[in-house]
C-alpha cells in the first residue's frame, strides 16, 4: 500500500560509486583501518542519504531484521531543509530572510521520528521514510528514553524529535557500528527490539495540524504555541528532553557561536552535523512549503576546523617579514594541517590572536589554509612575539600590512633582488637554491653578475652537469631585450611592480632618464600613482642607478623600444595545457609582439591564464582562482590578439 507512494530510485550513477565507498570504508573501519576520519565517512553517508535515502547500504546495519513494518502517515509534513554549509552563504540567506532575533539548535545527528497523540496517549511513532509515509515502529520507540508514553495533558497531535545513540554508549557497546547514526539507524528498526532502550530521543517540533483536514482536535484542546519558545517550553512540561538552544541577537553573533560549537563538538555527549538555525516567529505558511525559507540547517563543513595556534613563525622573502602560523596538526578538507597564512600584523592584531588561541582555520578554494577568525582566547595564552629587528641588524618596519627591514644594503634584499630579477623576466630553470649559493659564494653580488657566468663555473656550483648549466644561461640570455617596466620591477623597488610601472611608461615616461627626471609631483599625477608610490619609484631609482648602468654595460641587456601602443599593452599572459590554433611559444611571441608579457607560472598579478580545459584541477587552475585572475580559452585569447 504504502510502497506505491515511493518514488523510484534515480538512476545516478554517483548512488553506486558512493554506496562502494560506504562499503569500502566501513570494511577498513571495521578492520581498524580507517583511511577516512569520521567525518569524512559522515561526508558521504550524507551525501548518498540525499541522493538515495532508502539505499540499503545506509540500512546496512540489520537490513533484513527491518522488513515488515506496518506504514504510517506523517502528520507534520517533513520537507527538504535549505542549507548552508559555510559563513558566507549563512549571512546571504540571513541578509535575505531578516529575524529580530535568530534561535540557535544543535542539529543532532541521528534518525527523524515523529511521536503521534491522541488525547495525550502515544498511538505511533513513525520514521522518516520518504518524508510522508514511514515506518511505524511504535513498540520500539514505546522503549527508547525520551518517549513519553502518557502526557500530562489531553494533547493530540504530532511531536517531533531525533533518535539518537549517545556516543558513551556507541563506545561502550556498539564500537563495531561505523558511528553513532549508523548504529541508531540499525536498532530502531530492528524488529526483535533488541537496543531500542539504548537510544535517546531529542524533540524539537510539535504541530497539532492534520493534513488534509482531520479533526483529531476539538479546539479547546489545541496547544496554542505562541512562538518556538513556546513551543519549546511546552515540549519540556510534557516531560521531553528538548535540544539546547542559543539565542543570538545577530547572523554575526550566529556565526560566532557556531565556531564555539565546532570548539567543543567533540566533547558533546552526541553527534551534532551542524545548527539548526530559525526566527522565534512561526509561519505556517512557511512550514508548509516543501522546503521552509524561515529557517536554514548551517551545517559544518570538511573545509572548516577549529584548532589551536601553537606558534608563529616569521617566512621571510627580501626585506618583507610574514606572519605564518603554526597550529596543532587538524584534519582539512582531507589534508593534515599544521601550517596557515596570517598574511600580515594588522591581521594579528584585528583578531587579536595569541599564542594558545583556539582559531577557525579554513581551506575553501585557496591553496594554503588560512586561519579565519578567533573562538577564544583560553587563560595562559600569550603575546605573540614580533621581530624587532632584522638579521642584518636594522630594527624593522611595521606598517601593519607589511613588516619589513628598510635598510637598503640588507644582504637579504640583494638576493631577494636576483630572485626577482629572474622572475620577472621569466628565465626558466635557474632555481632559487643555485641563486643562493652563487649569492653566498659572494661570486654574484647583483644582477650584472648574473651575466658572467659561464657554464663550466655554474655546473661546478650545483653539481648540476653542463649541459644543465647551458640551458640555464641559454634561457638567460634569451630576454636580452627588456621592456622598461619588466626592467625597473626586475630590480624590486619596494612596492613596484610590473603593472605600476607600465602605467608610468604609459603616461609618457618610457625612459630611465625620463623618468629620473621626473618629480614627485609629476609623477603623482599618473594614474594609479599617489605620492607614496612616486616617491618610492624615485628613492628606488636614484639608489639602484649605478647597479642598473652596470648591467646594461655589459651588453647583454637592453630596453625595448616600447610597443607604442600594442592591444594587448600591459597584459600578461600564462598558457597551461595544450592549443589547438598554434604551438605554445609561438602564443608566447604573439604575446610580446603585441605588447604583452608571457609569463611560465601563474603569479598574482597576472592578467590572464589561457587554457582550454578550464574545469581541470590543474595547480595552475587552482592558482589562478585563488588569485582572482581571469581564466580564458583559446578563443578568447584570439579575441584579445585580434586574431579571430
Ligand atoms: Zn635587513
Amino acid at each position: 500500500m504504502a510502497g506505491e507512494n515511493r518514488m523510484p530510485p534515480k538512476k545516478n550513477p554517483r548512488i553506486a560509486e558512493l554506496a562502494a565507498l560506504i562499503k569500502r570504508h566501513q570494511e577498513l573501519y571495521y578492520n581498524g583501518q580507517p583511511e577516512l576520519s569520521d567525518a569524512e565517512f559522515d561526508a558521504l553517508w550524507d551525501e548518498l542519504g540525499e541522493l538515495d535515502p532508502d539505499h540499503p547500504v545506509l540500512g546496512a546495519v540489520g537490513a533484513d531484521a527491518a522488513d515488515g513494518w506496518p506504514k504510517a502517515r506523517h502528520l507534520i509534513p517533513m520537507g527538504s531543509q535549505a542549507k548552508a554549509s559555510n559563513p558566507e552563504d549563512f549571512l546571504a540567506w540571513a541578509a535575505k530572510t531578516p529575524h529580530p532575533e535568530y534561535l540557535v539548535q544543535y542539529k543532532l545527528d541521528g534518525a527523524s521520528l515523529e511521536l503521534q497523540y491522541e488525547d495525550g496517549r502515544l498511538l505511533r511513532a513513525v520514521t522518516r521514510g520518504d518524508g510522508e509515509i514511514g515506518d511505524d515502529i511504535t513498540p520500539n520507540a514505546s522503549r527508547m528514553r525520551g518517549v513519553v508514553l502518557r502526557l500530562p495533558s489531553a494533547f493530540s497531535g504530532g511531536v517531533r524529535g531525533e533518535v539518537v545513540m549517545g556516543r558513551a554508549v556507541h563506545a561502550a557497546k556498539y564500537a563495531d557500528k561505523a558511528n553513532c547514526r549508523n548504529a541508531a539507524n540499525g536498532l530502531m528498526k530492528r524488529k526483535d527490539g533488541i537496543g531500542a532502550e539504548d537510544l535517546d530521543v531529542i524533540c524539537y517540533d510539535a504541530a497539532g495540524d492534520l493534513p488534509g483536514g482531520g479533526d483529531l482536535f476539538s479546539e479547546g484542546r489545541r496547544p496554542a504555541f505562541r512562538d518556538e519558545l513556546g513551543k519549546l517550553e511546552w515540549l519540556r512540561s510534557m516531560g521531553f528532553e528538548t535540544v539546547p538552544l542559543e539565542r543570538c541577537a545577530t547572523p554575526e553573533e550566529v556565526v560566532e557561536h557556531r565556531a564555539r560549537v565546532m570548539d567543543k563538538r567533540p566533547s558533546l555527549p552526541f553527534d551534532i552535523d551542524g545548527l539548526v538555525v530559525k526566527g522565534n516567529e512561526i509561519d505556517p505558511a512557511d512550514l508548509a512549503r516543501a522546503r521552509p525559507e524561515k529557517q536554514i540547517a548551517f551545517k559544518f563543513s570538511l573545509e572548516e576546523a577549529v584548532t589551536s595556534l601553537v606558534a608563529v613563525e616569521w617566512s621571510e622573502s627580501g626585506s618583507t617579514y610574514t606572519p605564518i602560523g603554526v597550529v596543532e596538526p587538524v584534519r582539512l578538507a582531507g589534508t593534515t594541517v599544521q601550517r596557515a597564512t596570517l598574511c600580515n600584523t594588522n591581521i594579528l592584531r584585528g583578531l587579536d590572536l595569541r599564542i594558545g588561541s583556539r582559531v577557525v582555520i579554513t581551506k575553501r578554494g585557496e591553496i594554503i589554509p588560512k586561519i579565519e577568525s578567533l573562538v577564544e582566547n583560553p587563560p595562559g595564552a600569550s603575546e605573540i612575539p614580533v621581530p624587532a629587528s632584522c638579521s642584518c641588524g636594522a630594527a624593522l618596519v611595521d606598517e601593519g600590512t607589511r613588516l619589513h627591514c628598510p635598510n637598503p644594503e640588507c644582504p637579504k634584499k640583494a638576493l631577494h633582488r636576483l630572485e626577482k630579477w629572474l622572475s620577472v623576466l621569466d628565465v626558466r630553470d635557474f632555481g632559487s637554491v643555485i641563486l643562493g649559493k652563487l649569492h653566498a659564494s659572494g661570486r654574484v653580488r647583483e644582477i650584472a653578475d648574473l651575466y658572467g657566468l659561464d657554464a663550466a663555473e655554474l655546473a661546478e656550483f650545483d653539481r648540476m652537469g653542463e649541459t644543465l648549466a647551458r640551458k640555464i644561461l641559454r634561457n638567460l640570455a634569451a630576454r636580452s631585450e627588456v621592456r622598461l617596466s619588466e626592467f625597473i620591477a626586475g630590480f624590486d623597488i619596494d612596492g613596484i611592480g610590473e603593472l605600476i610601472a607600465e602605467k608610468a611608461v604609459a603616461a609618457g615616461y618610457d625612459s630611465l632618464d625620463k623618468l629620473a627626471a621626473a618629480s614627485v609631483e609629476e609623477l603623482d599625477e599618473v594614474e594609479g600613482f599617489a605620492e607614496i608610490t612616486a616617491r618610492a619609484l624615485l628613492q628606488g631609482l636614484a639608489a639602484l642607478r649605478p647597479e642598473m648602468e652596470r648591467l646594461l654595460a655589459t651588453g647583454a641587456v637592453r630596453i625595448a623600444a616600447p610597443v607604442a601602443g600594442g592591444p594587448l599593452q600591459g597584459k600578461s599572459f600564462c598558457f597551461t595545457g595544450e592549443l589547438k590554433s598554434m604551438k605554445r611559444p609561438e602564443a608566447e611571441a604573439l604575446v610580446k609582439s603585441l605588447g604583452g608579457t608571457a609569463k611560465s607560472s601563474v603569479t598574482k598579478g597576472l592578467s590572464y591564464l589561457v587554457t582550454n580545459d578550464p574545469a581541470s584541477g590543474s595547480d595552475k587552475n587552482r592558482k589562478a582562482v585563488s588569485y582572482g585572475v581571469s581564466i580564458v580559452d583559446e578563443e578568447a585569447f584570439l579575441r584579445l590578439a585580434g586574431r579571430a
